[in-house]
């Protein structure tokens, strides 16, 4: 278990869970960054004395830096903070929970700096999974999944050897709009968009699940994960969320990992492990459960889904491409500047249009992604 953490985007809805971990679990929170939030930031800070905190947001960063000027907290900005934060000597792990491709180079950073990645920032494996999964082999540097399926696969896998494993079986709820056409979504608001039925997430990730573009970036996480072939994974919808995620071994035995939806579990998990502890979370009430049921995503009127598949089968930088590209279309949705099925429209046609080669390496990578998001940004 690690003693030690620094948490990249702590503000953030991972942040804040992983910050209330590292309180109940003892565990010291030895760096913090954010991007602009400074409010909560300087509370954070003030509460958890770390020894570093970045703000990667230059102006924020120097009005927080008179902010806690009567502690003796060291201030950064910028990317330079965010990978300091990710190398700090002090830290033994790196809880990675920024939304976007910003935290690729503090990720790759981190595990040059063997550090243990608890990672939640999902654009690290689906922009670069190849190159990050390479350099953690090659660094030692492990890498916990905090995403809840893939803690699921994770936990379920533990302790097997490779050849075991016949599939992953990665569920997903369907999100707030399951059942519907895609003609009737049409006139979705951001509020109807964000209000997910089982799981409390930040708005981009909640567009993200209620569009099953979330499912399809987990899908090319898991690839990259566990190394496995994208027809090696089957895509579960079970609207109660219960169950986390399975693997079905090459017996046909399938091993299931459940527990409330909470992300805190995970969360827990990937700063305890290999040890667990006693959480402050509600524990399964099998009298309460409703029943469990399964069905087939509807790849139909939920194209991102199919979009991400096809990505990842692509390969190279296509699911960078896409993701990138969503992201941009998703802001712009909560912005009230685009409509909710055009978000399909404009990651489909960035990887058309912007293209797709091999994801040799970071520049060609972070290349790809600007390229992406100026499309969406001037298209649409
Ligand atoms: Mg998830």
């Amino acid at each position: 278990m690690v003693h030690s953490i620094s948490i990249l985007g702590c503000t953030g809805s991972i942040g804040r869970q992983t910050a209330a971990v590292a309180e109940h679990t003892g565990i010291r929170v030895a760096a913090l960054t954010a991007n602009r939030k400074i409010d909560l930031l300087e509370q954070q800070a003030r509460k958890f004395k770390p020894a570093f905190v970045a703000v990667y947001d230059e102006e924020a960063a120097k009005q927080f830096k008179i902010a806690v000027a009567d502690t003796d907290i060291r201030v950064g900005s910028g990317m330079e903070g965010l990978i300091e934060a990710a190398t700090l000597r002090q830290s033994d792990c790196v809880v990675t929970a920024v939304s976007g491709a910003v935290g690729l180079r503090p990720t790759l950073a981190a595990i040059d700096a063997k550090k243990r990645i608890a990672l939640a920032n999902k654009e690290t494996l689906v922009c670069a999974g190849d190159l990050v999964m390479a350099r953690a082999k090659e660094k030692g540097a492990e890498i916990v999944p905090v995403d809840s399926e893939h803690s699921a696969i994770f936990q379920c896998l533990m302790g097997r050897g490779a050849g075991e494993l016949h599939k992953i079986l990665l569920t997903g709820s369907g999100g707030p709009f399951r059942g519907k056409k895609r003609e009737e979504l049409e006139s979705v608001t951001p509020a109807q968009a964000v209000a997910h039925p089982n799981w409390s997430m930040g708005a981009k990730i909640s567009v993200d699940s209620s569009t099953l573009m979330n499912k399809g970036l987990e899908f090319v996480e898991a690839m990259h994960l566990f190394s496995v072939k994208p027809e090696d994974i089957t895509v579960v919808i079970h609207p109660q969320s219960v169950i986390h995620s399975m693997v079905e071994l090459v017996d046909g035995t399938v091993i299931a990992q459940l527990g409330v939806p909470d992300m805190g579990l995970p969360i827990q998990l990937a700063l305890t492990y290999p040890e667990r502890r006693p959480s402050l979370f509600e524990h399964l009430d099998f009298w309460k459960l409703r029943d469990l049921s399964f069905e087939e995503p509807d790849l139909v009127n939920f194209p991102c889904l199919k979009l991400a598949m096809d990505c990842a089968k692509r390969g190279g930088t296509a699911p960078c491409v896409m993701s990138a590209a969503n992201e941009v279309a998703v802001h712009k949705f909560l912005r009230g500047e685009l409509g909710y099925n055009l978000i399909y429209d404009a990651a489909a046609e960035a990887v058309e249009t912007v293209g797709v080669t091999a994801a040799e390496d970071l520049d060609t990578i972070l290349a790809a992604d600007e390229a992406a998001r100026a499309f969406v940004r001037e298209n649409y």
